[in-house]
């Protein structure tokens, strides 16, 4: 990657690294760089260095930075209208509901609107207490929903949660491991309100499930009464080569012809449509949104004024993912991750380096699992060789790059991450 001259010394410099350090809450491993801007898959920082981002903003920048299409919605949806409570109905906000339900599996068709992933946890918590009238729930070791106190509850990496003792509610989760039909089997009692998993788990290392796992989900919560959840919250939209990663699970019968979406005619035919699917990230191309979208069934059992939220269903959000799913549906963006990661595993997978345990992923959800920790890496990509990458685990390195990324970036990217594997230390 060009590194280009830093700026000249007669441009005032403003410190906002030592700004943002001084000021901020301090719970974030603050990197040494001020980001500036983006566009597609190139990020700038205040020196005008030019990174390619494997980051994506923890995969948000699926349909590229500053997408001009989302860009555009933006822009004038801010000189329209900006916020507008649920209680009054707005124009985008029923066309981002159409055009979201467009792209769900059949029978998930109601949707509730918020801000984040973790709201959309804590809302799919909500919504199948008042759906089964249960309040257990059953969640995945090595899982990931969130960090408010009730997502947290379900997500399992303990140093998440120790710190804040009995204020998380753990004693009603049990978590199993992902993957173990016995376990499952065990822990699905009559009184778990719901079932909640990632059908490729993102923070605990990059591992996509199995369909066999996915599927005795779907049935044994369908015996017991409990609601299946799938948090596709980092697989959604198209991030890992379908436009929602249970696709991946479902049998070739339910498959739709046009790959968008399940074909199923009803959700209860299906083997892997989901109760509920708790969604965020990628949805508004970059802007804050989430949403918990479910069947008819679960919906109309919680009340009117049962839950709620200030910002959700803005209409500035709204515009935003109206532009970014049409981008997605009309660039087959799904198709797109699908090549594309396949071709970028294809050559992590050359990479003639011993440090390498195994390459994984499915799309551009990809993660390098390495016999050695993966934080020295990760620095090197950034610092030596401008390329951004997330870590998952210690050991894994994870690439989420906007789903635009070109095959000269795939190829400059795995270049750099040879070199840095294969450097002298
Ligand atoms: C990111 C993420 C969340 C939490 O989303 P936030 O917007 O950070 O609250 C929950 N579940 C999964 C699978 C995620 O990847």
């Amino acid at each position: 990657m060009t590194i280009t001259d830093p700026i000249p010394t007669e441009v005032p410099q403003t410190d906002w690294l030592a700004d943002e350090q001084r000021y901020d809450s301090g719970v974030y491993h603050k990197h040494q760089v001020v980001m500036t801007r983006a566009e597609g898959a190139t990020v700038w920082d205040s020196t005008g260095r030019e990174y390619i981002d494997c980051v994506a903003g923890y995969g948000v920048a699926n349909v590229g930075h500053s997408n001009p299409e989302v860009v555009a919605a933006i822009r004038e949806q801010a000189g329209n209208l900006i916020v507008m409570p649920q209680t009054l109905p707005n124009d985008k906000r029923a066309e981002f509901l159409k055009e979201l339900v467009s792209v769900l599996p059949a029978g998930i068709d109601r949707v509730f609107l918020c801000n984040s992933g973790a709201e959309a946890v804590e809302a799919a918590k909500k919504f199948a207490i008042t759906a089964t009238g249960r309040t257990k729930f059953v969640s995945m070791k090595r899982g990931f929903s969130g960090r408010t106190l009730g997502a947290l509850a379900l997500t399992w990496e303990p140093k998440y949660r120790e710190p804040f003792g009995a204020a998380v509610d753990n004693e009603h989760v049990s978590f199993v491991t992902y993957g173990n039909i016995e376990e499952l089997r065990a822990a699905i009692t009559d009184d778990v309100a719901a079932v909640i998993m990632e059908p490729v788990q993102g923070e605990g290392g990059v591992r996509p499930g199995n369909a066999e796992f996915i599927r005795e989900a779907r049935r044994l919560t369908r015996e017991k009464g409990a609601l299946l959840i799938m948090d596709e919250i980092q697989t959604g939209f198209c991030r890992t080569g379908k436009f929602f990663a249970i696709e991946h699970f479902c049998a070739d019968a339910c498959q739709s012809a046009d790959g968008i979406r399940c074909g199923c005619k009803a959700a209860e035919d299906c083997m892997v449509v989901p109760d509920g699917m708790t969604l965020a990230k990628a949805m508004a191309g970059g802007v804050p949104v989430g949403a918990f979208a479910m069947t008819a069934a679960v919906a109309d059992k919680m009340p009117a004024g049962g839950h709620g939220t200030t910002f959700g269903g803005n209409p500035l959000a709204m515009a935003a993912g109206v532009a970014a799913i049409g981008y997605m549906k009309r660039e087959n963006l799904a198709q797109q991750a699908a090549e594309k990661g396949a071709y970028f595993m294809e050559k992590l997978r050359a990479i003639k380096s011993s440090k390498i345990r195994e390459v994984r992923g499915l799309g551009l959800m990809i993660g390098v699992e390495l016999k050695e920790k993966s934080a020295p890496y990760i620095s090197a990509l950034e610092h030596d060789e401008a390329v951004l990458a997330l870590q998952a685990t210690p050991l894994v390195v994870r690439f989420l790059p906007p789903l635009t990324i070109s095959k000269e970036q795939i190829d400059s990217v795995v270049a750099a991450f040879e070199r840095v594997l294969t450097a002298e230390k």
